[in-house]
């Protein structure tokens, strides 16, 4: 197993230095030379962290030990995947019952631990860098803090994120440093974008990334597609569409993964808010970026999606290929606040604007299998929106309750790479 880039399949990396790269040198992300079919290994009452093990390891054994392997898996995944049913034909998969409540947890938990152990071993040291729409931040900071080796600084845009996600950023300091852009979601990938292009930047800090653009991301995300997808064909003997609540399409990557290595999975359907540029590419074959609009499910205001790159190579670019496995629907805020009415007087059910985005493109699909929609965050997280929408109040679990009153730290900028770039090298 190696890693290659996107737009040069000649361009391999090993697992270790694709995770400190992050980027392909040629811009490219990079991609697996293989998707071993690990499903015909995978036991009935295998529990999820067995099916982790098995579904990573081909990934990270060229340097790693079993046991370390198995360390990485059990330290990482520390809490719940929860499949709610609310119907016979739709299930929930709650992937946010982790530190932060989201499922960037995963990729989070995972990245750090696996980064430490690769830093000690070089006995380097590394800056992560990484932008957020809301969620990726925290995770990250979470995993992150007081490790090792590891300075982490996070961009995110300014007044574009929940209060309580400015917290989860704002409040670890230590070894992380928080970034208010006084721009977009957008602008702020383009920088980071701009940082790892920069060799000025890649060499004094040993610059790496933790977005989506990180292989190191999906690797960890493909094991609540291999769990939801064998419980569910355990069960029913049936194949499950799932729906992916999503924005860089970095989610959605891992599960094509996962179907590539054999898992019972009918096929896909990424679900967008308003930031429509996946569903009119796919309908129009032609791709086109477009300015991230604000909407209620903030993390997924994207407008330039990453890990479409990784899509198109997996599927040689070609569009009608990419359409059998996969359907992409914008779902408008209204119909999301329609959604998370309907789903919490029907079911008692209150969904996250995210997972709400997802319910809806379930509802619209017309499939007599069943659904399962992946559910990205706890609807505490938007606590102001779900109340407002719902009418009702939600309590804090305790991994937000906690953060209220802690002191915040934020360093306020423009939304300008030269800035950043002395703010980057100021102590170095
Ligand atoms: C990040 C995020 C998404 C989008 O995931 P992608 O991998 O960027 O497509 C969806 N929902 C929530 C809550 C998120 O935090």
């Amino acid at each position: 197993m190696y890693f290659y880039s996107t737009r040069n399949h000649n361009l391999k990396a090993s697992i270790d230095e694709a995770l400190l790269a992050g980027i392909a040198t040629d811009g490219g992300l990079f991609m697996p030379s293989e998707f071993p079919s690990v499903y015909d290994t995978i036991e009935k009452n295998d529990s999820f962290n067995t099916i982790a093990f098995k579904i990573i390891f081909p990934f990270l054994q060229s340097y790693f030990t079993e046991d370390e392997i198995k360390q990485i898996v059990q330290d990482s995944f520390n809490f719940e995947v929860t499949i709610v049913s609310l119907t016979d034909k739709l299930k929930i998969v709650e992937l946010f019952h982790g530190p932060t409540l989201a499922f960037k947890d995963f990729g989070g938990q995972f990245m750090a631990n696996i980064l430490s152990k690769i830093l000690k071993r070089k006995n380097q040291r590394a800056t992560v860098l990484v932008a957020t729409s809301g969620d990726t931040g925290g995770a990250v900071a979470n995993g992150f803090f007081d490790k090792e080796n590891i300075e982490v600084v996070i961009l995110y845009p300014k007044g574009k994120v929940s209060k309580l996600q400015e917290l989860q950023l704002t409040t670890f300091g230590k070894n992380i440093t928080a970034i208010s852009v006084d721009g977009t979601f957008d602008d702020c990938q383009r920088m980071v974008k701009m940082a790892f292009a920069d060799t000025e930047l890649t060499m004094q800090l040993g610059l790496t990334s933790a977005n989506s653009i990180n292989i190191g991301r999906l690797l960890p995300q493909m094991t609540y597609y291999a769990y939801a997808s064998h419980q569910h064909f355990l069960s029913t003997g049936e194949k499950p569409t799932l729906v992916v609540p999503s924005g860089n399409f970095g989610n959605i990557t891992a599960g094509l993964f996962v179907k590539k290595m054999g898992f019972p999975i009918h096929r896909f359907v990424a679900a967008t808010n308003a930031n429509d540029v996946v569903p009119s590419y796919l309908e129009s074959g032609t791709y086109t970026a477009r300015p991230s609009v604000q909407t209620l499910s903030n993390a997924m205001d994207v407008g330039a999606p990453s890990n479409l790159e990784r899509i198109n190579c997996l599927f040689s670019d070609d569009v009608v290929a990419i359409k059998k496995e996969l359907t992409a629907l914008s779902i408008s805020d209204i119909a999301t606040k329609a959604t998370m009415l309907d789903t919490y007087s029907k079911y008692s059910y209150i969904a996250d604007p995210h997972t709400a985005v997802g319910i809806h493109a379930a509802s619209e699909i017309s499939t007599n299998v069943a659904t399962l929609v992946m559910s990205t965050a706890h609807p505490a997280k938007f606590k102001e929106d779900v109340e407002n929408v719902l009418g009702i109040e939600i309590p804090l679990p305790k991994q937000l309750s906690d953060l209220i009153g802690k002191q915040s730290n934020k360093i306020e900028m423009e939304n300008d790479f030269d800035t950043l770039k002395s703010v980057l090298l100021k102590d170095k």
